[in-house]
């Protein structure tokens, strides 16, 4: 790795949002986590505590994100499925990442993933993208009428449309 790409990997470390371990949703301490909306924040940590009861643990793997790491994810993306068009489908914009807003969270593992498709709701936690099994979203309204139905991938939610 040249010299000057340690660097920049260096500078956009855990305060950029990146989580270099999973981290817990009750994490006080790791940007990821603790930038997240307060309302996302408060709901996760609901139904973390109501999955915990039944033996499932919550893990994040991404959550809040500062402007220039998720640009050095778009970067990654673009470089990985060889165009922009393509890795549009998995990584957003700074401008319109959820991420970036402290409105989204990447969870793990598969098991907290199954207990959030059929529990999450209630608390108002969304799967958004077909694509995404792991990326949730609040939508206060699903607490009433379920959540919206997905979009198959980022590339199909009009907020992408910029
Ligand atoms: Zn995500």
């Amino acid at each position: 790795m040249p010299y000057s790409e340690s660097v920049v990997r260096r500078a956009l470390g855990e305060a950029e949002g990146a989580v270099p371990i999973p981290v817990s949703v009750f994490d006080e301490e790791v940007p990821a986590v603790a930038n997240l909306d307060p309302d996302l924040l408060a709901a996760l940590r609901k139904a973390a505590t109501a999955a915990a009861a039944e033996g499932v643990e919550f893990f994040v793997n991404g959550g809040w994100r500062s402007p220039e790491y998720q640009e050095q994810l778009r970067d990654a993306a673009v470089a990985k499925y060889g165009s922009a068009r393509e890795a549009a489908r998995w990584v957003t914009t700074a401008e319109t990442s959820a991420h970036v807003a402290g409105q989204a969270v990447d969870l793990g593992p598969a098991e907290a993933r199954a207990w959030l498709s059929e529990h999450g709701a209630e608390y108002g936690l969304c799967q958004i993208y077909r694509n995404e099994p792991w990326h949730y979203e609040l939508r206060p309204e699903a607490v009433e009428h379920g959540c919206p139905p997905l979009y198959d991938d980022p590339t199909h939610d009009p907020r992408m449309q910029q």
